[in-house]
């Protein structure tokens, strides 16, 4: 079946097939569709950029996903892990220049240390930013009190992904040698 990029972007929905073509589209019918989606970006969210300010503040992790590159048995890293003044200085520069929120992410990593260095910083955020400054976290598996903790301190975004909701390929790419599970993180996510 041959189809007409034109006639597909007036629909509302589109068919799998169609997807697929618009998205082999090239030439005059690519300009077609960014110019259809930049019309719509403007109808739902106008002429406007918001600024979100992502501090990847360390890249230590006690975890082997295979996919990634900071996984802990990847031995060509050099790991950093910021200090608090740093962090800080970074939020404030977003705050300074109006962003809308910052997130803070690392390597996944659970201890006291981390719970309470956490809290602190979120707390320091929020009386230098006077609370303007949305705070997204992004650090992984943690117990049901210490997000309830940090989400008190602040942070009301959680970011946390599930790379597949297929049980059997989602522990072929985390080794469960290091209590990666299944069930653990559907449960943290329920839990968020
Ligand atoms: S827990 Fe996150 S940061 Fe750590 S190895 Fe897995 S994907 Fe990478």
């Amino acid at each position: 079946m041959k189809y007409i990029i034109k006639d597909i972007l007036e629909r509302e929905n589109y068919s799998k097939e169609e997807i697929i073509c618009l998205l082999k589209s090239q030439g005059e019918d690519r300009t077609l569709l960014f110019r259809k989606s930049a019309e719509i970006k403007e109808k739902y969210i106008g002429r406007k950029v918001w600024f979100r300010g992502l501090i990847e503040f360390s890249n230590i992790c006690g975890k082997d996903c295979l996919y990634c590159g900071i996984r802990k048995g990847n031995k060509n890293l050099r790991r950093y892990n910021l200090s608090d003044d740093e962090i800080l200085e970074a939020a404030k520069f977003a705050y300074v220049n109006r962003y809308g929120s910052i997130a803070l992410q690392s390597g996944e990593l659970e201890s006291q240390f981390v719970t309470d260095r956490i809290e602190n910083l979120l707390h320091r955020i929020k009386v230098m930013s006077n609370g303007e400054l949305g705070i997204t976290l992004s650090l992984g598996e943690q117990e049901p009190d210490v997000y309830k903790r940090w989400f008190e301190a602040g942070a009301h975004r959680y970011l946390l992904r599930v790379e597949s909701t297929n049980k059997a390929l989602y522990n072929k790419i985390h080794p469960n040698d290091d209590h990666h599970s299944f069930s653990k993180r559907l449960e943290c996510l329920r839990i968020l």
